[in-house]
């Protein structure tokens, strides 16, 4: 179980968040869209913390499973948590993946891989503009006015 209150946002928060929303994280984040690789923020981040969902603010993942693919894109072996990403079969582009979305607002994150490394073997492959960052010891951030998780919100990795 997550500690995190994962109903969606309502009609009103949704359209808040949407206004704050760049063209480029638009596109990403509620059009399915996919950054250019090698141009994302978050590629080359090396400090401790917890990478969020841009639109929402749900937990998704920590720097501790992020790691370098040579892809271009920040890639990472293991969610947050289990709950708080949604997988969905993609079959768009004549290919056959599995696109994943935050489990909490349906955002566009990225799309996951069976090539990772040990010991999840999984490669989830994001967009830059579809994350936030929290670095270690930094408060979560609370765009829907849910307030702290119960106990500690854990930034650490
Ligand atoms: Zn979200």
């Amino acid at each position: 179980m997550t500690a995190f209150d994962l109903t969606p946002p309502s009609d009103v928060q949704r359209r808040d968040l949407t206004a704050g929303l760049s063209r480029d994280e638009r596109r990403v984040l509620l059009e399915h869209g996919t950054e250019a690789a090698f141009c994302g923020v978050f590629l080359d981040n090396k400090k401790h913390g917890v990478y969020t969902c841009r639109f929402c603010g749900l937990p998704l993942f920590r720097s501790s499973a992020k790691f370098d693919s040579g892809t271009g894109w920040p890639s990472f072996f293991q969610p947050y948590h289990d709950a708080h990403i949604r997988l969905i079969r993609d079959t768009s582009h004549g290919m056959l993946r599995t696109e994943e979305v935050c489990a909490r607002c349906g955002s566009h994150l990225g799309h996951v891989f069976q090539d990772g490394p040990r010991p999840t073997g999984d490669r989830h492959c994001l967009n830059s503009v579809s994350l936030g960052f929290t670095e270690q010891g930094h408060a979560l951030p609370d765009l829907l006015g849910r307030g702290a998780p119960e106990g500690q919100p854990d930034t650490g990795d």
